[in-house]
C-alpha cells in the first residue's frame, strides 16, 4: 500500500512547516485528494494511525476532501466522472480523456492546536 509511504511525507514535510512556523502541536491536517490522484482516500485513513504511530502528531486528526474527477472526452467533448465511468467516454465509448479535475494531492491546511 503506498498511502502508508505518501502519508509519512507528507507528515515529514509538515514537520518541516512546524519547525519553520514554530509550531509544536497540530490539531488537524486537512488533504485535497482527486479521485483521479491514485491514492484511495479510505486508504490514507485507514494508514493514518500507522503513519503516526510514534510522531509529534498521535492526537492529530486527518481530515480529507475529495475532489470530483472531472475529465473531457477529446472525441466528442462530453465532459463526466471519469472515476465513476473507469475513464471510459459513457457517449462514444473512447478513452481519450483529458483530466480537468480530480489529480490533486495536496495538504490544504494545518490547524495548529
Ligand atoms: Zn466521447
Amino acid at each position: 500500500m503506498h498511502e502508508l509511504g505518501i502519508l509519512s511525507a507528507m507528515l515529514k514535510s509538515i514537520e518541516k512547516i512546524m519547525e519553520e512556523e514554530n509550531l509544536h502541536r497540530v490539531e488537524k491536517i486537512v488533504l485535497q485528494v482527486g479521485e483521479l490522484s491514485g491514492v484511495i482516500p479510505d486508504y490514507l485513513e485507514k494508514c493514518f494511525p500507522a503513519a503516526i504511530y510514534q510522531t509529534n502528531f498521535t492526537d492529530t486528526q486527518l481530515e480529507i476532501e475529495v475532489i470530483e474527477g472531472i475529465v473531457r472526452c477529446n472525441n466528442c467533448q462530453e465532459q463526466f466522472n471519469g472515476y465513476r465511468h473507469d475513464l471510459i467516454c459513457p457517449v462514444c465509448g473512447k478513452q481519450d480523456l483529458e483530466a480537468l479535475s480530480g489529480r490533486e494531492l495536496l495538504i490544504k491546511e494545518i490547524l495548529a492546536g
